[in-house]
């Protein structure tokens, strides 16, 4: 909490006084003096009700330290670029504020961790690590040996398990992990992790573990603690199926209901260019009006897809959305076009008052293979932001935290996501390491891999993925099996991870684990949109920093320091 104290001098030390009139407005200074009680409040703290500060300090020397250029401005109204990153925080006592609530939650996590039996140990991993194919993209840092980089750790994954075959039962450590992926999703190049691992464990221990770190973050950090009793658990498949989305929103309802098998094919081919014959899903979600009024409805619904929000939603090659405003007085309350029977069994099923708008989306039929959303999902979730802003719905509060589990172990390849490189058009969908649920699990790696569960766990609370993990293979046997036959990576890409498996091979334990995005929890304790606010140096959408102006080009002395050429 930033401090102030008013200094009192007068021209009876004229020397002092001189010198306090000379300082300049947020110049650091020195000054002695002999503290008192205050005598009042001033007349403006009195007008704005502040709390008084009770302490004064009557001046007798006054030392400057520095000066504050006069060409700045800094007054509350004054807006710093990211280049002045020291003024932004100067000038923002939120952004500082942000900072001290970090370091709380931070001092929290460690003292829950280390005060559970067996206790935690905090251990650091190398940032100058290998590049191996984990599943995001890497930062190389090139060396001056011709040829050879180390690579910056996506996550301290593989060390972790390691140190669960070198017979530390718990780690954990606030990781500095580094990816280089796609920024757009509020993502930082850079990140903290707080990552865990226990041995002889498994993924039920972990997620008590964690649970017992967020019950007391909220219980001493946050107005409301979290309720009692374990966490909810929802299967990866429902949260596809009602929410559209790895990541559901929990707290407001609009979930999303299948509809195809009431609906007649012509209707079907109007909403989806995809043919009738492949049978595609349209799947129904409910916007409750808030006045009962169809044409505000209908203003609202216009306006949200004519914006930069909705509109890309128009363009979706399955087919655009499909709205409709239940309105009571037209012929089948607005339900006409999709035939009596069918507007009879939808209205049975989603019960519309008036005004109330039911959007339908065609997609493809196939399973939930892993990926994080559909396009319904993601216009759920747009339309509820947009109902929110418009005044139309109640902001959703409170903190609704649940596990989503059973994910595919493995998922088509993503054009996004570089996978682990192999060669069988599959990628671990979270990562390789991550053990098959149950034994029937194993068996379907024989015959049907990508029909078989993870044992995974992801956080997730109010539509944002905390963090996630799993138990491990601990077996060299099936993880070489998985890498060399299941995900057919090459030789080469397999011998780099020849020390993961010989520490699997040399006795290790079965173990579990998982790791918390340590930036986005603080951003979701404080109610802040973006990481780059509990972030002291953040990077911009485009990994820059901008303060320090990084990345640089390389000189070409540096370039040849490393044996390095540009095309
Ligand atoms: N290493 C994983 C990640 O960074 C977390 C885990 O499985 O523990 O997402």
């Amino acid at each position: 909490m930033a401090q102030s104290v008013q200094i009192v001098s007068s021209a009876k030390n004229a020397v002092a006084f001189d010198a306090l009139r000379s300082v300049s407005a947020n110049s650091p200074v020195a000054v002695r003096g002999i503290v008192q009680q205050k005598k009042s409040k001033n007349a403006k703290q009195k007008e704005e009700g502040e709390a008084e500060d009770t302490l004064e300090l009557d001046l007798v020397d006054i030392y400057p330290l520095n000066s504050f250029p006069k060409d700045l401005i800094m007054t509350p109204e004054t807006v710093f670029p990211p280049e002045q990153r020291y003024l932004q925080l100067r000038s923002d006592s939120q952004l500082r504020d942000a900072l001290r609530f970090r370091a709380q939650v931070q001092s929290l996590c460690r003292a829950e961790l280390q005060a559970s039996t067996p206790g935690f140990v905090e251990i650091e991993t190398p940032l100058l690590f290998k590049s191996t194919p984990e599943g995001a993209r890497e930062f190389l840092v090139p060396t001056r040996r011709r040829g050879l980089a180390y690579a910056l750790p996506q996550s301290p994954q593989q060390y972790k398990q390691i140190l669960m075959a070198s017979g530390i039962p718990r780690y954990f450590q606030f990781a500095r992990c580094f990816r280089d992926e796609d920024l757009r999703a509020d993502r930082q190049p850079e990140f903290t992790q707080l990552d865990m691992e226990m041995s002889f464990a498994t993924g039920e221990d972990v997620m008590r573990t964690i649970e017992g770190v967020i019950r007391r973050l909220w219980t001493t950090l946050m107005p409301d603690p979290v309720p009692a009793g374990p966490f909810r658990r929802m299967p990866y498949q429902e949260a596809m199926a009602r929410y559209g989305s790895d990541k559901p929103d929990t707290r407001y309802g609009m979930e999303i209901s299948q509809i195809d098998h009431l609906l007649p094919a012509d209707l079907v081919s109007k909403i989806t260019s995809l043919p009738v014959s492949d049978n595609p899903v349209v799947e129904v979600f409910k916007v409750e009006s808030h006045d009962n009024d169809p044409a505000a409805t209908l203003e609202f619904v216009r306006g949200f897809f004519d914006s930069s929000a909705g509109g890309p939603f128009n363009q979706n090659p399955e087919g655009a959305p499909g709205i409709f405003i239940y309105d009571a007085k037209k012929p089948l309350c607005g339900l006409q076009p999709l035939g009596f029977e069918a507007a009879e069994r939808i209205e049975d099923m989603l019960e519309p008052d008036h005004g109330d708008l039911l959007v339908l989306q065609a997609r493809r039929r196939a399973p939930f293979a892993g990926e994080g959303a559909t396009v319904i999902g993601d216009l759920r979730r747009a339309l509820h932001s947009a109902a929110v802003a418009a005044g139309r719905a109640p902001a959703p509060s409170g903190f609704d935290f649940l596990w989503v589990v059973d994910f595919p172990l493995f998922s088509p390849e993503s054009a996004v996501e570089p996978g682990q490189g192999g060669r069988a058009g599959i990628r671990a969908t979270h990562h390789p390491f991550t053990a098959p649920k149950t034994a029937a699990d194993v068996d379907l790696l024989l015959t049907d891999p990508t029909a078989a569960t993870a044992d995974h766990y992801d956080l997730v609370v109010n539509g944002v993925e905390l963090g996630g993990g799993s138990r491990r293979i601990h077996d060299a046997v099936v993880q070489e099996f998985i890498f060399r036959d299941i995900l057919q990576m090459p030789s080469a890409r397999l011998d780099d991870f020849a020390h993961l498996l010989d520490a699997l091979r040399a006795g290790c334990p079965p173990h579990a684990g998982l790791a918390l995005g340590f930036d986005r929890l603080v951003a979701v304790m404080l109610g802040r949109d973006s990481v780059r606010d509990v972030i002291a140096f953040p990077k911009t959408g485009r990994g820059e920093d901008a303060l320090v102006k990084a990345p640089s080009m390389m000189t070409s002395e540096a370039l040849r320091t490393y044996n390095l050429r540009l095309d």
